[in-house]
């Protein structure tokens, strides 16, 4: 049995793929340790995983993402959090260790413990035919000189951790996209766009949806159909008259409408029409096994969760990879996308009802969900790394995102 340890960032959508694989691997008798911050620590440890706590206090990704404030916090947090990772990890000796593919201290960490590390995308996967929201283009040196605070700081923290560890293994710029031998990516081929253009070392895992603690204060069995499922994702801060729009363009399709507000207080919304239910945090995969629609900002976890259940979306766009995303979902017609600054209750109903009427949209999806669920989710994930632990001999050549031109 292998010693496996799971770094990762303070990201819901970036941890819940990561849960049914670590406590599967748990049930096949590995030991798992996971370093997370304490808010994450209790979901974590049900999985059967030893957790470990990252050191200070702050969540090492808050506020608006952009990609060069996102750049800086991670570099920052790599420096405070590496030394206790490695005291801790000297001590646990792992034979493996799993990043998040934003997670720029586990690369440092494989090398420093010198083990083999696999990379865990829970967004798509990034080449040159799939641009990542942090590889280098003018638009993103523009951004960095528009905040010349953070580009100084990421410099800062990148030369110190260039000081004081090997970094060799660490993108200068693109860090949402940190390759390893093997690469875990948490969807299916048939929905990743340009797919064929990722060698081998690429895995397409598809969704990893398991067993979640149960939400008990929920309202299960008083949901009517047709169930309507808004929801912006745990990140982006959403505009309450946003939610709003939402829940009164759904609330005469709907029997139940259901709102996710994420960071935005449900009060803010002020009074909702009586078919609505609008929280902070939903049990997600269990309302989307009840949707026959789900308004979604387009983060992957959320549309992988959606084309697991085989359900339509209305993608409204919010940031990061989610305009990339919501024009995947428009060209294999599982759902429509409109721009937040086209919000109107009109228009987002006249939507909706086009999702809910035209069966092609539900077709599409289901032919996805096949594909979603054929793909293997956490038990294949767990396969993958049994067998990458077992092999790291093939696995440890240097490897390219893209594939190599035939002939
Ligand atoms: N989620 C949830 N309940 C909610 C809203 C979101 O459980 O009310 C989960 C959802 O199932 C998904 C994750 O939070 O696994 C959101 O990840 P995603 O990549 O879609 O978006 P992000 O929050 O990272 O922007």
């Amino acid at each position: 049995m292998s010693a496996i340890a799971f770094l990762n960032i303070a990201m819901h959508g970036h941890i819940n793929p990561t849960l049914p694989v670590v406590a599967e691997l748990v049930r096949r008798g590995h030991s798992v340790t996971y370093h997370t911050m304490p808010a994450y620590a209790e979901e974590i440890g049900a999985t059967g995983a030893r957790v470990l706590r990252y050191s200070g206090d702050d969540v090492p990704l808050a506020g608006p993402p952009t990609p060069v404030t996102v750049m800086e916090q991670l570099a920052r947090t790599a420096v405070r959090v590496l030394p206790a990772v490695l005291n801790d990890l000297r001590g646990a000796r792992p034979d493996l260790v799993v990043h998040d593919a934003l997670c720029l201290w586990g690369p440092v960490v494989a090398r420093e413990l010198d083990v083999p590390a696999a990379s865990s995308f829970t967004t798509f996967a990034f080449n040159r035919h799939v641009p990542s929201p942090t590889h280098g283009s003018w638009e993103l040196f523009a951004a960095a000189a528009a905040l010349p605070r953070h580009a100084g700081g990421y410099l800062r923290s990148r030369w110190e951790l260039r000081r004081r560890y090997d970094t060799s293994a660490v993108p200068l710029i693109d860090l949402a996209n940190i390759r390893q031998p093997l690469n875990l990516v948490y969807t299916s081929r048939a929905f990743h766009p340009q797919a064929d253009s990722f060698d081998e070392s690429y895995r397409f895992v598809g969704p990893s949806v398991g067993a979640r603690r149960a939400d008990s204060s929920f309202p299960v069995d008083q949901l009517r159909d047709p169930v309507l499922y808004a929801s912006l994702g745990t990140v982006f801060g959403a505009d309450p008259r946003l939610l709003c729009d939402f829940a009164n363009a759904l609330a005469p399709l709907g029997g139940t409408v259901i709102v996710s507000t994420g960071p935005t207080d449900p009060a803010a919304l002020g009074p909702l029409p009586a078919n609505v239910i609008a929280r902070r945090s939903v049990p997600q995969p269990e309302v989307l096994s009840r949707a026959a629609l789900f308004i979604t900002h387009g983060g992957v976890n959320s549309v992988n969760e959606a084309l697991y259940a085989g359900v339509p979306m209305l993608v409204v766009p919010q940031g990061a990879d989610q305009s990339l995303v919501a024009s995947r979902i428009v060209e294999l017609e599982a759902g429509l996308a409109i721009r937040t600054e086209d919000v109107k209750v009109e228009v987002l109903r006249a939507l909706a009802q086009r999702l809910l009427d035209e069966p092609r949209f539900r077709a599409a999806a289901s032919t996805l969900q096949v594909a979603q669920r054929q793909a293997g989710g956490y038990s294949r994930a767990a396969d993958e790394l049994e067998r990458y632990v077992q092999q790291t001999g093939p696995f440890t050549r240097p490897v390219s995102a893209d594939v190599p031109p035939q002939g």
